[in-house]
């Protein structure tokens, strides 16, 4: 038999693909980290990094953690402002930090330690157009943009619109488990606190809500972005939503009043973990947002895409461990994924099916948080 270019091709070197790309060091294996784009590549995001994040690089390797500390332009948020339909907000103090980190910078970052490991092999500018799998050979066979390529094992890192999962799982988009969001950065918007995510629910997003986040270079991520079947159900054009809700909205607005774009809006889709799909078949993984992971309520989706690319490297060292590639000891990678997320998104997505959309209920929410400090700490516990 023929043996393969690689032992495992990672397809997508985002966050997710380059989690799972260094999940294998110290393993002995070759892996390929292929993806579309050069790096440094930026990607349409709200740039906030959950706490946890160094936490899923220190359990690969504390060495990897340390890097992610040290990385300069990251801003510390210690706080989440949760502003209600009727103005009156709310301020949740995080029991530790998150960041907001450039996307550009983030992925950059995670993409150069990833391929710094002497077991990585990069393959950027090269897009994957299709995947077989070849029975006489045992390996998988991967068209690329720049020819073809042969691994034992695949993990499929490539994104929302993700190529691996349109062929080896389920890719339909289902409009009630998908966000749509857009973001462009301003400077010189006032009243913003730098050290606090900012998000406001707004009557005119019934299923989404607004966002403020602070860069590290005084900058500002500012979008908005809301259930596609609301999208679709309404015609909501939220490029138009946003340019509406910074010129015109009755709070927001003023604070935007002496503020400057810089760029363009971009949008991208989320596919959110509300709808379980297969994330592992016989010599197959998926990762991130290829494995529909966001969080249903936040749109958080970078720090899933980390845990569940460590949890597929170390998976696939398992299963050349005990040249296992069978769908049934692969398995144990979706157990281990839902459970970690599964919980969390179905209340992310209960939330915000039925808290949301009431702003009545939602308003006296957050005056019953005023008032009760338990129900406030209840409260902080359930949405954080
Ligand atoms: C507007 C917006 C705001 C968001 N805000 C936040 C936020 O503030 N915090 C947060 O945690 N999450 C946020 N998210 C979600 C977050 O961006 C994603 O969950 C995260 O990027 C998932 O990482 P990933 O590695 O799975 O995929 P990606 O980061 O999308 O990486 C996929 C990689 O695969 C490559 N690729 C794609 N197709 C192919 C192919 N055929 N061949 C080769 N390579 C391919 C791409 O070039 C890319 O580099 C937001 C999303 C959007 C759209």
């Amino acid at each position: 038999m023929i043996a393969p270019d690689f032992e495992v091709a990672v397809i997508g070197a985002g966050p997710a693909g380059s989690t799972a790309a260094l999940a294998m060091h110290n393993s002995g294996l070759r892996v390929a980290l292929i993806d579309l784009a050069t790096f440094p590549r930026d990607k349409t995001c709200g740039d906030a990094v959950a706490a946890y994040v160094p936490k899923v690089l220190a359990t690969i390797s504390p060495a990897f953690s340390a890097a992610f500390q040290a990385l300069p332009k990251k801003q510390s948020v210690h706080t989440c402002r949760v502003v209600a339909p009727n103005g009156r907000s709310l301020d949740f103090k995080f029991h530790e930090s998150g960041n907001v980190v450039k996307r550009i910078d983030l992925d950059n970052f995670l993409y150069e330690l990833a391929i710094g490991q002497t077991h990585v092999i990069p393959l950027p500018g090269r897009r994957v157009n299709s995947i077989v799998y070849k029975p006489d050979q045992n390996f998988w066979e991967l068209q690329t943009s720049q020819g073809r390529l042969t691994a034992r094992l695949i993990i499929g890192c490539d994104g929302a619109n993700s190529v691996v999962k349109k062929q080896l799982s389920d890719g339909r988009l289902h409009p009630q488990h998908h966000s749509a969001a857009v973001r462009a950065y301003f400077t010189g918007v006032e009243g913003v606190n730098p050290e606090s995510f900012e998000l406001h629910f707004i009557k005119e997003l019934p299923l989404g809500y607004f966002w403020i986040f602070p860069e590290s270079d005084g900058s500002f991520n500012v979008g908005l972005g809301a259930l596609s079947k609301f999208i679709s159900d309404k015609q909501v054009n939220l490029r138009d939503l946003l340019h509406h809700v910074v010129t015109n909205h009755i709070t927001i607005a003023k604070r935007f009043a002496n503020a400057h774009q810089v760029g363009d809006v971009k949008g991208f889709g989320l596919p959110l973990g509300s709808r379980k799909i297969p994330i592992s078949g016989p010599g197959w993984m998926l990762c991130g947002d290829a494995g529909n992971l966001i969080d249903p309520l936040t749109g958080e989706g970078i720090g899933q895409a980390m845990a569940s690319g460590r949890y597929a490297g170390w998976m696939a060292v398992d299963c050349f461990k005990h040249q296992n590639f069978s769908e049934v000891f692969m398995k144990r990678y979706d157990r281990q994924v839902y459970k970690k997320f599964w919980a969390a998104h179905r209340k992310s997505y209960l939330m915000q099916r039925y808290l949301v959309p009431r702003f009545g209920f939602f308003n006296k929410v957050v005056e019953l948080a005023h008032w009760s400090p338990a129900f406030r700490k209840w409260l902080q516990r359930a949405v954080l």
